[in-house]
């Protein structure tokens, strides 16, 4: 363990004594297993659709994995708001924009995946990224067959 330990305990301003803390980081900080009930780390506040909205962690777990210190910012629960959640017009023009990138212009079609922005288009248009080494083993007409395949299944 490295970092100042003293188990003599902490007095923080939100939570008065707490006997089985120390500061490290300048946060009331606990031994994994030891923290107050209320505090959440990220991925619990997202677990609850939580968010910080502004606010800051106001204390830390810190245990060791691998001989490495690993810390876990906590927030109060109290100081946590909704996560927001995005109305269906966002989502269809995130899904619109997303189309737009996969567009091709030569093809004039949905390619399957977004396209180069330095090509501007797919990568049939392109003679260095599609090569065909074999003339009579054409690779060109086999990918209509796979794009056809992805935009079903999209
Ligand atoms: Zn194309």
């Amino acid at each position: 363990m490295s970092g100042p330990r003293r188990r003599r305990g902490l007095d923080t301003d939100r939570w008065a004594f707490q006997p089985l803390a120390w500061e490290q980081d300048g946060l009331p900080t606990w031994a994994y297993g030891f923290a107050l009930r209320g505090l959440l780390t990220r991925r619990q506040m997202r677990a609850e659709d939580l968010a910080p909205g502004g606010a800051l962690p106001v204390a830390q777990v810190v245990w060791t994995h691998k001989r490495h210190e690993v810390r876990a910012r906590l927030w109060d629960r109290a100081d946590l708001v909704a996560k927001r959640v995005s109305s269906p017009a966002q989502l269809v023009a995130v899904g619109l924009a997303l189309a737009a990138r996969r567009w091709c212009p030569e093809c004039r079609r949905d390619v399957g995946y977004c396209i180069r922005t330095s090509l501007g288009c797919c990568v049939r248009h392109d003679p260095d990224l599609f090569t065909d080494p074999d003339p009579d083993v054409s690779v060109v007409p086999a990918l209509p067959g796979v794009l056809e395949e992805v935009s079903r299944a999209a």
